[in-house]
């Protein structure tokens, strides 16, 4: 079933999505074949699962496969790699927090994964980007919090373990954030990082799903993405098959205001840069 309206639109869009979760992780719905018949539906050619990477020490452990179920999602996935489209890759969504470094820089490249997603969804314990956890933003220093996220992020980039960078500017979720020059002044050498290490950004479409109501990042965000030359990709972060390619006509629109007539494909985990469609 295709409800009307957003989602028609984005079959008209051809653009891989490359965030996709699945009910392992218990927070999203749907099977990974829930998940490829809507973007046969809506006239993808490619897609990629990247749900919420499993981990041995109890992480996040609400909010994640166990590790075993891992097993079940490789298979899963790999049950629907045909030559058929849309093509189907495997990737994961990969938390960076303190201490993960040990498991994932064993795990990760073991898995034969297409595309790692590196996220930090949690600062000091924080999840800040939990509805459950929101009231704490009612007593948060908004700028504090922001440079926090930003230096977690630094650390995700400098351990070399992810492909691209996703949801770069979810503390916005809520809608708390800093002016823009401050935003400015903290994201910049972050890009610059991800400049240096080739690393890409993920244009993640949910955040128009979410309070804040705008894409992940922001459209300044992803000006200064395009001057460093940063790759992208596009992203529904579906947690529900109807998302699949949600709103891909306006970040396709987001990637060519700041400037970007490319975006990329990834495969076994090398990057090759494609030209945008027509939009
Ligand atoms: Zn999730
Ligand atoms: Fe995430
Ligand atoms: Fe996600
Ligand atoms: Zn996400």
């Amino acid at each position: 079933m295709v409800n009307p309206g957003r989602q028609t639109i984005a079959s008209h869009i051809n653009l891989p999505d490359y965030h996709i979760h699945t009910a392992l992780c218990r927070h999203a719905e749907g099977d990974v074949a829930d998940y490829l018949s809507e973007a046969a539906t809506k006239g993808l050619s490619e897609i990629c699962f990247t749900d919420h990477a499993p981990n041995p020490d109890g992480y996040d452990h609400a909010h994640r496969m166990g590790m075993e179920d891992f097993p079940g999602y490789r298979e899963a996935v790999a049950g629907l790699q045909n030559d058929e489209t849309p093509g189907v890759l495997f990737g994961i969504e990969a938390d960076y927090y303190q201490g993960c470094e040990p498991f994932l820089k064993s795990w990760l490249p073991a898995q034969g994964f297409d595309f790692v997603l590196g996220s930090v969804h949690f600062i000091n314990g924080w999840g800040f980007d939990n509805p459950e956890e929101r009231y704490v933003w009612e007593s948060a220093d908004i700028s504090a919090t922001w440079r926090k996220y930003f230096e977690s992020l630094m650390m995700l980039i400098d351990t070399c373990l992810f492909d691209a960078v996703a949801h770069m500017d979810i503390p916005k979720k809520f809608g708390h954030r800093p002016p823009d020059r401050e935003l400015r002044e903290m994201v910049a050498p972050v890009l610059d990082r991800m400049a240096e290490m080739g690393m890409g950004m993920e244009l993640n479409t949910s955040g128009l799903r979410k309070p804040v109501a705008e894409i992940y990042p922001c459209p300044m965000i992803v000006s200064l993405a395009c001057e460093r030359d940063i790759p992208i990709c596009f992203g529904s972060d579906a947690h529900s098959p109807m998302d699949v390619g949600a709103d891909f006509e306006a970040a396709l629109k987001l990637a060519r205001g700041a400037g970007y007539k490319d975006y990329f494909r990834i495969r076994q985990r090398k990057m090759e840069r494609i030209l945008l469609p027509a939009g």
